[in-house]
């Protein structure tokens, strides 16, 4: 077909399907509301996978990004620009920690390919990771996630990097030394259906680590910037990490990354040992510099705890289900029986978007700006496709 002819845009002609075929082409967005091609309306809980902290087309995000692309919109990193090094500044603030040092990717994946390279500079190569961790898709970051199904086609991966039980302090001690480069965890498993570890394990970690001269680094990509109701997702155990990776809600829902070293005694890079063109490109940063003054400005982070009570609450006394786990505006809600992929298809039917990590798991991730009229609407329309689905 000549390509001057008009025709329906077909996905599946054209795209990779790595994803399978989306059920639903989206058109537009407002705050938690986005809109289909063919004008329904859903109230989005999943919002771009823990991404869109301001939810969609806030004034502020539309008025930063226009405003530098309209003034600056590339330049590569061979030259700084204001917006970059502002946010980076503000970063550092919210670590508490002024020699803190940033690196700007584009993704969580390259976030912690940067954390596995810088890894490689204490002399040591061994890694250990957790099991059912997400880190990414890439070779290197892939090496890092503790998932099967998504490693096991693309073997052989990096090699010394032991999976360890996520959550298990015991088993963590046997295996980490004085060989051992670094250990990355989550401080919530996001992807593997939001598993939160007992009290104390973080903690237990940083001073395994800390014995053996281990860097620690968390990987904060999903728990990152507010979501948990704190900026990074760890501050509960008062302790420090040494590498902080972030991704997701970062560039306030465009795409930025970045890695950060805590502490004058973590290894930093030096010039020519790593880079990216687009890595902290001015329109990202003054997105995510609008996001997190906006996120301070108007103390969104105590109504994100207070969300989490009344989720928890709510959620957890519907019959079927089971629990509901993580903090702040990262919930899974655990089911009684594996059929969240149906009850997730029910939701969105009922204009209602979340997702399904796994069969027994709804995971909801919504801007952290939801109303508390948007929660107890979502609740309700839970509650409703709960009583109507087909228990498997
Ligand atoms: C999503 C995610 C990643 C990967 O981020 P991408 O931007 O998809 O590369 C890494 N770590 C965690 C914890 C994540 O949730």
């Amino acid at each position: 077909m000549s390509l001057s002819k008009k025709r329906a845009i077909n996905w599946t002609d054209v795209m990779q399907n790595n994803y399978g075929e989306p059920k639903i082409t989206l058109h537009s967005g407002k705050g938690l509301i986005v809109t289909d091609v063919d004008g329904k309306k859903y109230l989005d809980f999943l919002g771009g996978i823990a991404t869109n902290v301001l939810g969609h087309a806030h004034p502020v995000i539309v008025r930063a990004v226009s405003k530098q692309v309209a003034t600056l919109g590339h330049v590569s990193n061979f030259y700084s620009h204001p917006s970059g090094v502002a946010l980076a500044e503000k970063l550092q603030e919210l670590t508490g920690d002024n020699t803190a040092r940033v690196f700007f990717c584009n993704s969580g994946a390259e976030a912690n390919e940067a954390a596995l390279k810088l890894s490689r500079k204490t002399g040591r190569s061994k890694i250990v990771a957790t099991k059912g961790a997400f880190h990414g898709r890439t070779m290197g970051a892939l090496s890092l996630t503790g998932q099967p199904s998504k490693r096991n086609p693309f073997k052989p991966l990096l090699k010394k990097i032991k999976h360890v039980t996520f959550g298990d302090i015991s088993e963590m001690r046997k295996a980490v030394n004085s060989k051992t480069a670094m250990v990355i965890v989550e401080p919530i498993m996001g992807e593997a259906g939001v598993v939160v570890p007992p009290l104390g394990y973080l903690k237990e970690l940083r001073t395994l680590c800390s014995e053996n001269g281990v860097l620690l680094v968390f990987d904060c990509v999903q728990t990152g910037m507010g979501r948990t109701g704190t900026w990074f997702g760890f501050e509960d155990e008062k302790i420090r990490p040494d590498v902080i990776t972030l991704a997701k809600g970062l560039g306030g829902g465009l795409p930025l990354g970045a890695m950060i070293t805590l502490g004058s005694n973590s290894p930093r890079f030096e010039p020519g040992e790593h880079g990216t063109t687009f890595g902290g490109n001015p329109v990202a940063t003054a997105a995510g510099l609008a996001a997190i003054e906006y996120l301070a400005k108007n103390r969104i982070l105590a109504s994100v705890k207070s969300y989490e009570k009344r989720l928890k609450i709510k959620l957890g006394a519907i019959r079927g289900v089971s629990e509901v786990r993580g903090r702040g505006l990262l919930l899974g809600i655990g089911l009684d029986g594996s059929y969240a992929k149906a009850l997730a298809s029910k939701l969105a039917d009922r204009g209602v978007l979340v997702n399904a990590p796994n069969e027994e798991t709804i995971r909801i991730a919504p801007a952290l700006i939801v109303s508390t009229l948007q929660i107890d609407k979502f609740i309700n329309v839970f509650s409703q496709c709960m009583q109507e689905v087909e228990r498997g």
